[in-house]
């Protein structure tokens, strides 16, 4: 059993969704300089840090308390990272859309958010900058691309999506809409393959690669939604950002509920996702499957 009373210092601020890895101070298999021990606090259990060794294949978990102290705005205490306190999220009325006049880490956070996002993208995304809270916020719509062609009809739109800039307090992410919500975009033809996706700007550089993208907002995919998507197309890729072993057994998990649907399915194992990559690379690596 591995306790993580060595670690506190280093587990403050966990994110939901968060894995940070060390190595394991007196590991049974050995000497681990390889950052072998996973730590991470999961969309399924937020009130616990779970533990586990790649080297020796010990587990430990404690109970986590964190976020108790986040500040969202300065004023508003977040109680625990919790979808409820998410869902209350208000889109500030003045959010500055041009990049050109933020500061610094708001324009270095976007690009953390998506490299390579070209001028275009950055009009059809509506990425806003709010000076009061030092965040970005961006919408988040159903049907985004058609044809396509980037499109954010008012209709559309399903909420909205914010994350804190560079030297910011609050949640790092915060989400306007339940997390049942899944937005897919679709080209025509059923041979088309749909690559299931994390964020909104990974889809979006599928969707510029020529397929279609799924984006989860998340890690979570229904069963009713993947049926939803793979009743349009027969082959599927999951491509999330793998950097953990958590998110690669998501990725199986969804790959074996499409296994389930007769459709045809792989997962990238890429240990980042496609937002990362410029959009030509993208259709190089997925124009053959
Ligand atoms: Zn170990």
């Amino acid at each position: 059993m591995i306790s993580l009373k060595d670690y506190n210092d280093l587990l403050e601020d966990m994110e939901i969704g968060e894995t940070r890895r060390f190595n394991h101070l007196g590991c049974k298999a050995g000497t681990d300089s390889r950052r072998r021990l996973y730590v991470s606090r999961t969309d399924n259990s937020p009130g616990m840090l779970l533990a586990y060794c790649h080297n020796c294949g010990d587990d430990g978990a404690r109970s986590y308390a964190g976020g108790l102290k986040f500040r969202f705005g300065g004023k508003v205490p977040v109680k625990k990272a919790s979808q409820t306190e998410s869902n209350k999220i208000v889109v500030p009325p003045n959010l500055d859309l041009n990049v050109s006049q933020w500061p610094l880490e708001a324009v270095s956070t976007l690009h953390t958010l998506a490299k390579d996002i070209d001028d275009e993208v950055h009009t059809h995304l509506d990425v806003g900058y709010n000076a009061a809270d030092h965040r970005l916020y961006w919408p988040m719509a159903e049907d985004v691309v058609k044809g396509g062609k980037i499109t954010f009809a008012v209709p559309d739109l399903k909420g909205m999506q914010s994350r804190r800039c560079l030297g910011g307090g609050g949640q790092k992410y915060l989400k306007s809409v339940s997390r049942s919500f899944q937005g897919y975009t679709f080209l025509e033809g059923e041979d088309k393959l749909v690559v299931i996706v994390e964020d909104i700007f990974s889809a979006i550089k599928c969707n510029k690669a020529g397929f279609n993208a799924m984006c989860l907002y998340g890690v979570h995919a229904s069963p009713e939604s993947l049926y939803k998507v793979m009743s349009k197309s027969n082959k599927a890729v999951v491509w999330l950002d793998n950097d953990s072993d958590f998110i690669l057994e998501r990725a199986y998990k969804i790959k074996k509920y499409i296994q389930l649907m007769n459709k045809e399915v792989w997962v990238q194992e890429t240990g980042i996702d496609p937002k990362h990559y410029m959009v030509s690379t993208i259709h190089e690596v997925l124009k053959d499957d």
